[in-house]
């Protein structure tokens, strides 16, 4: 982000928080950056999601900090790495979220969906990247009318749109992967998508209504 800017905004802060950061840094957990968290607080404000899922939790930096935006909003998160999880559960009752905000350790698309409430505000794709076009297939049953799906890193570090340069096989297939779900949810006949390149590359999706 844009030192300048990044230094106008302010963003949740308190112990745990900064901990979290700490730990992300030093461990390598990709947990959304400040202008992509920014965007997302902004439409909390907006919103006002009564309920907000996210698929993707890691150690739990997101959830965290909309929790504290947002006093009364319930939060429900998927990870699938137990380990993660764990730290997870341990930072929400740490900032004393734990009854607003809870993981669900399962792999969100094996996650039975009944397990979650019917209907979402606001919903947060951020997990593997090759599987969104499955994670948004699955979970958009769970948007509220007028309702928001938000997805992150499709660029991938600046990456996707830019596969001829790469040369690692693994990471050629995965930008692959993420433009052809950029180009599909850009056609999607079912939501209207807007795309930004903030943060690591950003959507906001509607459903139009019939
Ligand atoms: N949203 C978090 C960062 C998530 S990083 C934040 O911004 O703070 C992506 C996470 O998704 C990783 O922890 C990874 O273990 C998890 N993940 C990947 N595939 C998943 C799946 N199918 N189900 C649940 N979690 C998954
Ligand atoms: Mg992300």
């Amino acid at each position: 982000m844009n030192e300048y800017i990044a230094g106008l905004n302010t963003l949740p802060t308190n112990r745990v928080i900064k901990s979290m950061i700490k730990y992300a840094k030093n461990n390598k957990i990709p947990i959304v950056n400040d202008e992509g968290l920014t965007m997302i607080l902004l439409l909390v404000d907006i919103v006002k999601p009564k309920r907000f899922l996210e698929i993707g939790t890691a150690i739990g930096y997101c959830v965290i900090n909309i929790a504290l935006r947002d006093p009364v909003v319930k939060i429900d998160t998927i990870e699938r790495n137990p380990a993660l999880c764990e730290r997870a559960v341990d930072y929400i009752a740490a900032a004393n979220l734990s009854e607003r905000v809870n993981v669900h350790c399962a792999d969100a698309l094996e996650l039975d969906p009944d397990l979650l409430a019917a209907d979402y505000d606001m919903i947060f794709i951020d997990a593997a990247k090759a599987q969104y076009i499955n994670y948004f297939e699955k979970y958009k049953e769970k948007l509220a009318p007028g309702g928001l799906i938000l997805t992150d890193n499709l660029l991938f570090h600046g990456l996707v749109g830019k596969s001829k340069t790469i040369a690692s096989r693994d990471l050629k297939h995965l930008t692959e992967k993420i433009d052809k779900f950029n180009r599909w949810l850009s056609r999607n006949k079912e939501f209207q998508t807007r795309f930004f390149a903030i943060g690591d590359g950003f959507a906001v999706s509607r459903r139009i209504e019939k």
